[in-house]
């Protein structure tokens, strides 16, 4: 079996806000520490929507990557990279393409949704790339044999996807000449003993269905030795019956990840000027925040509040302990509280978190080498990972060839 490998990549959008921290990069800071991690911006996709204006690109890749080793990616952890420093993506998409279904991609439940979103603000978006990106999405992980994938709700789909599309493969591809007789030949090499113990195993999970069988047979097949990945490989698959695993199906890794509104109660976006940004400086945070709408039946400061009717409300919950969110409610909806009165916490509280950030992302600004050699780095990584992955595809679709 492959190594445990998480994946997870972001559209370059720019300098990253406080919603992309508390939404994704918090998650990804605790998973490094977990498991290998891949990280990398997804330049392709950012012209799925955005074809007409790939200047873009080149800055909101650079400064995403700032803010993400700014708030503690650890490049000795993870690896990050640029989407299109590592063509075999592209490659891996276009051999997918030829045997995925239409329909599999036409029932993608965001695509009709943002095709019609897209048209709303005047924008065509109705093109094969377009319809391809989640085929292109699947190439992403799959390249890799990444078998975790941090995703939210919403993005489920898009895994199950990338599920079906790899059993598709491997059912069509993995079944490769002489199957049966090499992963005989690989059960021979384990050892009487241990081949005697596997085919038992083999046995009672194909006759019974019996999953610790197969849990304990795919250890016994991974503490072996002396066998070559392909022969192992080869094992995995035939205790299962089918073919040889050539991609992996990856698994949904859902998390609950606090919901962190914009300035205006809405999805914190910066196009809708309701973010504050990781490198904010602590006067243009503490302006953003006194200057906040709140609950609108607070005209006056004598006026008595409703917390759950103010965009003020989303942060306590994120950022104060039990006492100050008590404090909040009875003064809010007493009027013994003025609404700055309520925001200092807030304030203090995001400047608290943001100053080592902010800190951290000087010496990346300072010295942008500093970030392009880290990329650079994570690139060729990432490119010796799909180059392995691409030679066994190459090779099960018949494109190995002199
Ligand atoms: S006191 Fe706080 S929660 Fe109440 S309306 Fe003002 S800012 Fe909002």
């Amino acid at each position: 079996m492959f190594q445990d490998l998480v994946l997870s990549g972001m559209r370059p959008t720019g300098a990253m806000h406080l919603g992309h921290y508390h939404g994704a990069l918090k998650n990804w800071l605790t998973l490094q520490n977990e498991f290998p991690c891949l990280f990398f911006a997804a330049d392709w996709h950012a012209l799925t929507t955005h074809y007409e204006d790939p200047s873009v690109i080149e800055q909101t890749v650079w400064d995403m990557f700032v803010d993400w080793l700014a708030v503690g990616i650890d490049p000795t952890k993870a690896t990050l990279f640029i989407q299109s420093r590592v063509p075999q993506h592209a490659e891996l998409t276009v051999l997918l393409s030829f045997f995925a279904p239409l329909a599999w991609l036409e029932r993608v439940p965001t695509y009709k949704d943002l095709v019609e979103r897209h048209a709303e603000q005047g924008r065509d978006i109705l093109t094969y790339g377009f319809l391809g990106y989640p085929l292109m999405q699947a190439a992403d992980i799959l390249i890799y044999r990444a078998n975790r994938v941090p995703v939210g709700e919403d993005q489920v789909s898009h895994i199950e996807l990338t599920r079906e599309i790899a059993r598709r493969f491997n059912h069509l591809f993995g079944r490769e000449k002489g199957f049966e007789e090499k992963a005989e030949a690989a059960v021979k090499k384990m050892g009487p003993k241990k081949a005697k113990l596997y085919r038992a195993l083999r046995a009672k999970f194909q006759e019974q269905g019996d999953q610790a069988a197969l849990g304990q047979a795919q250890e016994l097949v991974n503490d072996v030795q002396n066998l070559s990945l392909g022969d192992k490989e080869r094992l995995y698959g035939y205790i299962e019956g089918g073919g040889r695993m050539i991609l992996v199906e990856p698994e949904a890794l859902l998390t609950e990840t606090p919901k962190l509104l914009g300035l205006d109660g809405q999805k914190m976006s910066k196009s809708s000027g309701n973010a504050i940004m990781l490198r904010e400086s602590p006067e243009d945070v503490a302006h953003k925040i006194r200057t906040m709408q709140t609950d609108p039946a607070r005209v006056r400061r004598t006026d008595p509040g409703n917390p759950e009717k103010c965009p003020v409300w989303n942060l306590h919950l994120v950022y104060s302990d039990a006492n100050t969110k008590e404090w909040v409610m009875q003064g809010c909806t007493t009027a013994g509280i003025g609404c700055l009165e309520c925001k200092q916490p807030v304030i203090d509280a995001i400047n608290a978190e943001l100053r080592p950030i902010r800190e951290h992302a000087a010496q990346y600004e300072e010295d942008p080498t500093l970030v392009r050699n880290i990329i650079q780095d994570g690139c060729e990584k990432a490119s010796d990972l799909a180059t392995d992955t691409m030679r066994d595809v190459r090779e099960a679709m018949g494109l190995n060839y002199g």
